[in-house]
C-alpha cells in the first residue's frame, strides 16, 4: 500500500483530466469555505491507494497478467463506496479522480459513507465470460485486506454487474468462512440485492427534476422534456417524469432519436428497445426523427442528457436553447460549456447530485444486507425520494448564500460535511 499526493500535472491521459477537473472543483470549494489549508491538503491526498497484479490464466495456458487498482479517497464520514470498473483505460489517476467524486457524491446526498475506486486495466469483451469470473475473483483476493462491510463497499461500474457482484460475494465467503452479502451492493435480487436499485438513478434524476421545478412554480404538466439517451438512466428517467405529468417531447438512443411535440409514449418506446437494445430508431413511424445535436438544441424546458460524457461543448453550447439541464449521465456538460451555459444563466443540476439515486439505493442496499430484513419497493422509492430532494434543496440554498452555480454549491456542501467530520474526529493519534 502506498500513499500519494494528488498533484496537478499537465493532462496528458483521459485519467489525468480526470483527476485535474476533480481537483479543480474541490479547490474551488475550498476557496469559497475559506477552508483550512491543511484540511484542504488533505482532502486533496486519497487516504489509501492499493495496485495489484491480476494474473489469470487463459482455456490456451497461457498465462495473462493485468494491472488492479483500489483506491479509498476518504473515509471521513464511514466506509469507503464506489465501484469497480473493467476497461482498457483504466489508470491510477482515473481511479483516483473517481474515487473523489465517489466522497462528494455521497457526502452531497448525506449518506454515512466515504468515497472509494476500483478498477482493472482489461477489455472484458476480448476475455470469456470464465475468465472474466476468474479475473474478478482474483482481484477481489487480492483487494480483499482492505475492502468489508466497514471498510470499503465495491459496487458495479462500466463493464460490471450484478453477476461480478455475486463473484465478489462467493470470493470473500470463501476466503473468510462467513456469509458476506453486505460486502457489496448492487448484487441480484436473490443474493440480497435491493428492490429499486436498478431504477435508483433514472428515478433520483427525476426526482432532483421535479424539486427544482416545484422550486419555481412550475407544474409539471407544464414542462416539456427532451432525454438524450434511452439506456438504463435515460428511460427511467424519461418514464418517472412522463408519470409525473411531464411531457416528454423528445427522446434518443446511439441510433438516432424522436421528437412529438403533444409527447411521446415512453412505455411503448421502452417496449420497444427492451426487444431491439440501441435501435430506438427503427420503432416508431409517424413521429418525426431527430438527431442527437438536434436534440440537444431543442426548445424544451428541461434537457436531460443521460448518454455519454463530453455531450455540450463549447462547439454546440451556444445552440443550447433549455434553460435547465439536470446531468443525468456523468460529465456530459464539460468545463468550458458549463462557463459558457453559466454566462447564459442556464441552470445545470450538477452529475454529483443528479445522478446519485444509485449510490442512495446502494446504501440502502448494505443496510438491509446488514439488517438482514429487506423492504419493499414503495419503501425504498419513499425513502430515495426523500434524500433526493432534501439534497436537491440544500444545494439550492447554498447556491443562493453563495451567490454560485448548484454545481459549486454541490461541490461546497459535500467538502463541508467532509470536512466537519474529519475536523470533529480530530486528526489521529
Ligand atoms: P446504458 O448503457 O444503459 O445507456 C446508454 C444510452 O446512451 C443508450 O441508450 C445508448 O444507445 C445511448 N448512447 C450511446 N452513445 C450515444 C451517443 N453517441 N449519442 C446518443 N446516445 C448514445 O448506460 P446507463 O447506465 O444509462 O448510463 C448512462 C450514463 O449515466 C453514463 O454516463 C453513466 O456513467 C451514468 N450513470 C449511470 C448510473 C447507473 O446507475 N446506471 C449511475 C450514475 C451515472
Amino acid at each position: 500500500m502506498t500513499r500519494t499526493t494528488l498533484t496537478t500535472p499537465s493532462a496528458a491521459h483521459p485519467g489525468d483530466e480526470l483527476r485535474d477537473s476533480a481537483l479543480r472543483q474541490l479547490d474551488s470549494a475550498a476557496r469559497a469555505l475559506d477552508l483550512d489549508p491543511g484540511m484542504h491538503k488533505l482532502l486533496r491526498t486519497p487516504e489509501r491507494t492499493l495496485i495489484v497484479s491480476v494474473p489469470v490464466m487463459l482455456e490456451d495456458g497461457k498465462l495473462e497478467v493485468y494491472t488492479g487498482y483500489r483506491v479509498q479517497h476518504s473515509t471521513g464520514r464511514g466506509p469507503a463506496k464506489g465501484g469497480i470498473r473493467f476497461h482498457p483505460n483504466v489508470d491510477l489517476a482515473e481511479v483516483e479522480g473517481l474515487a473523489m467524486l465517489m466522497t462528494w457524491k455521497t457526502a452531497v446526498t448525506d449518506l454515512p459513507l466515504g468515497g472509494a475506486k476500483g478498477g482493472v486495466a482489461v477489455d472484458p469483451r476480448a476475455l470469456t465470460r470464465r475468465q472474466v469470473e476468474r479475473l474478478t475473483k482474483r482481484y477481489t483476493a487480492a483487494i480483499l485486506p482492505i475492502i468489508g462491510p466497514e471498510r470499503d463497499i465495491p459496487a458495479p461500474d462500466v463493464n460490471t454487474d450484478e453477476s461480478t457482484m455475486a463473484w465478489i460475494v462467493d470470493t470473500v465467503t470463501m476466503m473468510t468462512g462467513q456469509s458476506s452479502p453486505e460486502v457489496v451492493t448492487g448484487k441480484p435480487l436473490d443474493l440480497g440485492g435491493s428492490r429499486g436499485r436498478t431504477e435508483a438513478t433514472g428515478r433520483g434524476v427525476a426526482f432532483v427534476t421535479l424539486e427544482l421545478l416545484r422550486g419555481r412554480g412550475t407544474r409539471p404538466e407544464d414542462a416539456r422534456v427532451a432525454v438524450q439517451g434511452f439506456g438504463n438512466v435515460g428511460s427511467v428517467t424519461a418514464k418517472a417524469l412522463a408519470e409525473a405529468g411531464c411531457r416528454i417531447v423528445a427522446i434518443s438512443d446511439v441510433s438516432g432519436g424522436y421528437a412529438s411535440n403533444r409527447g411521446i409514449d415512453v412505455p411503448a418506446a421502452i417496449a420497444h428497445t427492451t426487444q431491439h437494445p440501441r435501435r430506438l430508431l427503427e420503432g416508431f413511424p409517424g413521429l418525426s426523427t431527430i438527431s442527437n445535436e438536434e436534440l440537444l438544441a431543442m426548445d424544451v424546458d428541461v434537457l436531460v442528457p443521460a448518454a455519454l460524457e463530453g455531450q455540450v461543448t463549447p462547439k454546440n453550447a451556444a445552440q443550447v436553447r433549455a434553460p435547465i439541464i439536470v446531468e443525468g449521465a456523468n460529465g456530459p456538460v464539460t468545463a468550458d460549456a458549463d462557463r459558457m451555459l453559466a454566462d447564459r444563466g442556464v441552470t445545470i443540476v450538477p452529475d454529483i447530485l443528479a445522478n446519485a439515486g444509485g449510490v442512495v439505493v446502494s446504501y440502502f442496499e448494505w443496510v438491509q444486507s446488514r439488517a438482514q430484513f429487506y423492504w419493499e419497493l414503495d419503501e425504498v422509492e419513499r425513502r430515495l425520494e426523500i434524500y433526493m430532494r432534501r439534497a436537491m434543496d440544500l444545494v439550492l440554498s447554498t447556491a443562493e448564500t453563495y451567490d454560485c452555480s448548484l454545481r459549486e454549491a454541490a461541490f461546497i456542501v459535500a467538502v463541508r460535511r467532509v470536512a466537519r467530520a474529519i475536523e470533529k474526529r480530530g486528526i489521529f493519534p
